[in-house]
């Protein structure tokens, strides 16, 4: 991204310079703000630029971080020799930084009152007016009090009336304009030019600003505030009203944490856009670079175990590189395992839910202390991005605090008490679990099965994918830290076919968790429910399963929001998702802007290796994998009409990558779009109307996730009536389900079980128990709960 927006500076420069223009470069959302910066100091200090002077950057007064961005660009820009100018604004974005950083539970990077961005927003001022050496001041600002404490500040530091650049919008506060430059003040007018659509939003976002309710022209123009309030030092009219300063985000004191029996807050996500997070991750994938080569043994009892048979680890974005050598677990193996698992249950079920909770939560702490070698080892492994392996290990650690807190909460005592008689209703775990995991969430899947199983009082047994055994082996590596007793968990890397199968036939193993293809979870399901001689009980399964899910796009859809929506839910990890969006149905009158916007959108994803953090479509999983997209790309080639098929060029040869593939003119009922594929392939359909789309949508054996991107409450309604799926969302994209926000899982072929991450999970994994006492003790019954 970086080089390819520096190009593109670069040939702005280059235009400006010839028509003698001054270049601004503007600033967006906090997430990008980092390398914005980055981007203008790298280009502007090449030497074709570095005297340029008639070029400047926005800094937003309402980041908390625009003093140290300010004192940082100082350096640099004395480090250049030219000065380059400086726009103060207060930020337009502020609705959109409180909620992200709210749901996600990051610190507040902007201030939360209004009062603090315009006291900045003058402290700011006087910091760039006094290092008018390095950097010019201009001032976007409709604000008066804000503009004359720039204009006073440069007369009283001596300086003359240039130093300060006011820079307004064109048509707007026209009067205040024209006092100021009658007043000799320097102005700069500016207005959105070139597309229609963009320029207009830009305009309404302004309008939006300068209409809010904290706004200066709102206050003047619409409430007639009186002067003296409006022009008052916002630092001392602000303390003055009793108003606190902006500490932590709101998700610091809990107080965004979703509403559930016990509290839980998700795991905040690594933002990226802060250095020490990037500068973590590229240090975690180094020292995970290091280590690959090792063996990993199996471990049943604490103890490890090595074979004779081992299987190699590559890197399916770079197949040249063996990451390690995993123990491929034999028939024995699977005895050893299941007798220790049931061997450890008893003592394990008899800590009771509180004492195993600290387990698990101990368990979370040495994920989170381990965050970003965990995500490394799944780019290096399964080729997830950066942010999606760090989305992953948050996953695994909120499963545990979220099943630690909803078994203690299932195992407070429930009954009915009448005199003489104490009804109590308690549940017990089944016995051994074995956990037969996929690959695509590499460490949450599997965790988030384990530790449901240990919470509620059993122990497991873990088959890992074969694709992900080494992130599979460091999370055992993680439940062996955290000194869980020897037995309760054991790590059986190996063949589906063999240890996999053996494990769910295995007399002793009560309950097998599945996550995985639908074929696979089908044939375990059979295969559980056969009672041979000497089986104790009827097993229970749960399995997820596949998807092939659909978004619709309504007539008067956001047409913006629904490209970004569909290519993030359909490529992003390469489409290898069960929540990813496989089809797009989209109504008659927008299908050729969407389909046009959406080609162009999926074509600038930038594909390469998952290591590169720039890199938004990696490699998929393995040849076979890869052999079944080029299967359905042929298909579609001849079934359908191909809108986009992006080539990996050169990258092919090193590993199994793909690009975006779009086609439209897809019929319902073919492969393409009945299929689940599990790939970067979208199969875009059209629909006369809602009722068709819902049909489109409707019309395969699956029913996992869906979506629709629709204006209309009227037809949001019908979706949430009549889509058949586990997971709808409404005006967004279909993946990332939060632990406990969006408890997670289908029904039809998609899956059998209630959600993971949702209130019901734990249920499944135990069994009620109702216990009745008669406690009338010769003629005399003593009060309930009296305990006599
Ligand atoms: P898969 O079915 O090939 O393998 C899943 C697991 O089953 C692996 O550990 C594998 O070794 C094991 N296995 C294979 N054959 C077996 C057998 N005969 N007996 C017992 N175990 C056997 O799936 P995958 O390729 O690892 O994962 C991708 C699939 O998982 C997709 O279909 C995807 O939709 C699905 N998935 C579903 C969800 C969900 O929550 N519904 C989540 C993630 C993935």
């Amino acid at each position: 991204t970086t080089r390819r927006a520096g190009a593109r500076l670069r040939r702005l420069l280059r235009a400006a310079q010839a028509h003698r223009a001054h270049v601004h470069v503007d600033m967006e959302s906090y997430r990008v703000k980092s390398a914005t910066l980055a981007i203008f100091q790298t280009v502007m200090m090449e030497e074709e630029f570095r005297e340029l002077s008639q070029v400047g950057i926005v800094i937003q007064c309402y980041l908390r971080d625009s003093g140290r961005d300010l004192a940082s660009l100082r350096d640099w820009a004395a480090r250049r020799g030219t000065p380059v100018w400086v726009r103060l604004v207060k930020g337009a974005y502020w609705d959109h930084e409180t909620v992200l950083a709210a749901s996600s539970g990051w610190p507040l990077p902007v201030y939360a009152r209004k009062w603090e961005t315009d006291a900045n927003f003058e402290r700011q001022t006087r910091f760039v007016l006094r290092n008018g050496r390095y950097l010019r001041c201009a001032l976007g600002s409709h604000n008066l009090r804000s503009l004359a404490h720039g204009m006073a500040t440069a007369r009283f530091l001596g300086l003359p009336r240039s130093a300060v650049e006011l820079q307004m919008l064109y048509g707007m506060a026209d009067a205040e304009k024209q006092a100021l430059v009658e007043m000799g003040q320097r102005m700069r007018i500016y207005m959105p030019f070139g597309e229609l659509i963009p320029g207009m939003a830009y305009l309404v976002r302004r309008l939006l600003e300068n209409t809010s309710n904290d706004s200066f022209l709102r206050a003047g123009f619409v409430e007639q505030v009186d002067p003296e309030t409006l022009l008052a030092n916002p630092e001392e009219a602000g303390r003055a009203s009793g108003g606190e300063t902006t500490r932590g985000g709101t998700a610091e004191n809990g107080e965004s944490a979703p509403m559930t029996k016990w509290t839980f807050v998700n795991e905040p996500l690594a933002d990226f856009a802060l250095a020490a997070n990037r500068e973590g991750m590229g240090r975690a994938l180094a020292e995970v670079q290091a280590e690959i080569g090792a063996g990993y043994p199996l471990v049943i009892a604490d103890r490890a175990i090595d074979t004779a048979e081992r299987m190699e680890a590559r890197n399916p974005g770079d197949v040249g590189q063996v990451l390690g050598y995993v123990a491929l677990a034999e028939p024995q193996h699977v005895e050893w395992a299941v007798e220790a698992a049931c061997a450890a249950q008893p003592a394990w079920a008899g800590l009771g839910a509180a004492r195993r909770a600290e387990y698990l939560r101990r368990v979370a702490a040495i994920l989170r202390e381990r965050k970003f070698e965990l995500a490394a080892w799944q780019i290096l492994e399964c080729g997830k991005g950066w942010r999606e392996a760090d989305a992953d290990v948050c996953e695994a650690i909120d499963f545990c605090e979220y099943y630690a807190a909803g078994a203690i909460a299932l195992a407070e005592s429930q009954g009915v008490e009448l005199p003489g008689e104490e009804n109590r209703f308690v549940y017990v775990p089944r016995g051994v679990t074995a956990v037969i995991a996929p690959w695509n969430f590499p460490l949450a899947i599997l965790t988030g099965m384990t530790v449901a199983a240990l919470a509620t009082g059993n122990t497991a047994v873990m088959k890992p994918a074969e694709q992900s055994s080494i992130t599979a082996a460091k999370l055992m590596e993680v439940f062996q830290a955290a000194e869980l007793p020897a037995g309760v968990v054991n790590y059986l890397p190996g063949r589906g076919e063999t240890v996999g199968s053996r494990l769910v036939e295995h007399p002793r193993v009560a309950m097998i968790a599945f996550t995985g293809s639908r074929g696979v979870g089908l044939a375990i399901h059979r295969r559980a429910a056969e009672v041979s001689a000497g089986l104790p009980f009827v097993k229970r399964v749960i399995a997820e399963m596949g998807g092939k899910n659909a978004i619709i796009v309504d007539s008067d859809a956001d047409l913006d929001e629904a490209v970004l929506g569909v290519v993030k839910s359909a490529f992003g990890y390469q489409g290898q998702k069960c929540s990813a969006c496989s089809r797009a149905i989209v109504l008659e009158g927008v299908f050729e802007a969407f389909t046009t916007r959406l080609v162009e959108a999926a074509r600038s994803l930038k594909i390469g290796p998952a290591t590169d953090p720039g890199s938004s479509v990696g490699p998929v999983i393995d040849a076979e994998s890869l052999a079944r997209v080029r299967k359905y790309v042929e298909i579609g080639g001849r079934e359908a009409r191909k809108l986009l098929s992006v080539d990996a060029g050169e990258l092919a040869g090193r590993g199994y990558y793909i690009g975006p593939q779009i086609f439209a003119d897809v019929r319902p009922e073919s492969a393409l779009a009945q299929e689940e594929i599990f790939g970067p392939v979208l199969a875009v359909m059209r629909a006369r109307d809602l009722d068709e789309a819902i049909r489109i949508a409707n019309g395969t054996e699956y029913a996992l996730t869906g979506g629709i991107f629709s204006r209309s409450p009227a037809h949001l309604d019908q979706a949430c009536r009549e889509m058949q799926v586990g997971n709808l969302y409404l005006n967004r994209a279909i993946t990332g389900a939060l632990v406990g926000r969006q408890p997670f899982g289908g029904y039809k072929m998609s899956g059998i079980g209630s959600k993971a991450g949702g209130p019901d999970y734990l249920l499944q994994f135990v069994l009620p128990k109702t216990i009745t006492e008669n406690t009338l003790r010769r003629g005399f019954a003593p009060p309930p709960s009296s305990g006599e």
